[in-house]
């Protein structure tokens, strides 16, 4: 199982998809899928919905994790063929100076470039430890003029994204691009080549969602239209074991899944996810039943799209469970190979458990 997790991720963070330009990962992600017995459909958003049948008289599960990723769009050519770019998600600005970037124009036909970095030799001391504003920043595609960058097939709106890169840093972690959330989309393909394998279950929608780094939003789209009684996000949990983020819990890498009790966002967008308390107990009931070590998570300053999944229709029992990741929203960002393993078994043995007798009504949880 970790071999599959691992080639799946490496091909899906090799495959770029800012938010609203998903459709390479999406078709990756069907080509995967094929063999099995699912219906697959894709929404006019790009959300892709697999429902896998189960049985009738348990809740339905949607399970969901995001295609797309952040990135940047062509806001403007220059005279002199450098690339002036509008961000699209939440960018770190100071840790993009020096960058490779992936200008996609199509298929096979990807541009690469460079995000500038002023010449330290010509850096005077105030600016070595400044921050350049991403309006002030400017890519480099090897052009002469604008009609060079031109010919390349770039123009306003074309999508960027970080360069696609994996590197395997040993047999369990590896750093590259996306892993938010290509790791959660390779976890619940594996989580679907189990469950299809064999019974029981309930029906499982397994959706792979859009624009999740854009607005939030997409996921909320399939929701309304599967109407499941659980949804199950996936994505990453902050680590908390570098030196810069011990104040942030107890999330260490390479010490199992995690599962959100808390987040909320507060800059801005007034939204979280508290789980419905059906869905920690199945969580905590299941990693001690598997002998699995399941960390716990809350936090302020993040959200998922689950946020807005728990509110569609007449409400949804929502449950953020997570990966550990480090240097999040970075072009290298890492995760650990284990982790994302006994996420998968966690997952497949959890969902086995919602059966007829799954109440989802709150008194059974007092
Ligand atoms: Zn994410």
């Amino acid at each position: 199982m970790k071999e599959r997790l691992r080639s799946l991720l490496k091909t899906l963070m090799l495959t770029p998809g800012l938010s609203g330009h998903e459709d390479r990962v999406r078709r990756r992600i069907e080509k995967e899928l094929a063999d099995l017995p699912l219906v697959l459909r894709t929404d006019r958003l790009g959300n892709l919905i697999a429902t896998l049948e189960g049985d009738e008289g348990a809740p339905s599960v949607m399970l969901f994790a995001h295609t797309d990723q952040l990135g940047f769009m062509v806001r403007k050519i220059e005279d002199n063929g450098l690339v002036r770019i509008e961000r699209l998600g939440g960018i770190p600005e100071k840790a993009l100076p020096a960058q490779a970037v992936l200008f996609c124009v199509g298929e096979g036909r990807d541009v690469q470039g460079v995000i500038a970095n002023k010449s330290h030799h010509a850096t005077p001391p105030d600016e070595k430890y400044k921050v350049t504003p991403y309006q002030d920043v400017f890519i480099d595609v090897g052009a002469e003029d604008a009609a060079g960058v031109k010919a390349l097939g770039i123009e306003i709106g074309t999508p960027v994204v970080y360069d696609p890169r994996v590197i395997e840093l040993n047999e369990n972690r590896l750093i590259g691009t996306s892993v938010d959330d290509r790791a959660g989309c390779a976890v619940i393909v594996e989580v679907a080549r189990a469950l299809a394998a064999e019974g029981p279950r309930p029906t499982v929608h397994f959706v792979f969602a859009v624009l999740e780094e854009f607005n939030l939003q997409g996921a909320m789209v399939a929701a309304r239209a599967i109407n499941p009684d659980i949804a199950i996000q996936l994505d990453l949990a902050l680590n908390a074991d570098t030196p810069d983020m011990t104040q942030r819990g107890e999330v260490a890498l390479g010490n199992g899944p995690a599962m959100s009790l808390y987040s909320f966002h507060g800059r801005g967008t007034l939204n979280g996810t508290i789980p419905h308390p059906a869905l920690p107990k199945l969580f905590s009931d299941t990693a001690s039943a598997e002998g699995i070590n399941l960390q716990r998570t809350a936090h302020t300053g993040a959200l998922t799209d689950s946020s807005y999944v728990q509110l569609v229709n007449e409400g949804v029992a929502c449950i953020d469970m997570c990966f550990p990741c480090r240097y999040t929203h970075t072009s290298l960002e890492m995760c650990d190979l284990r982790d994302l393993e006994a996420l998968t078994k966690l997952l497949i043995a959890a969902i086995r458990r919602v059966d007829a007798d799954f109440s989802l009504n709150r008194d059974d949880y007092t």
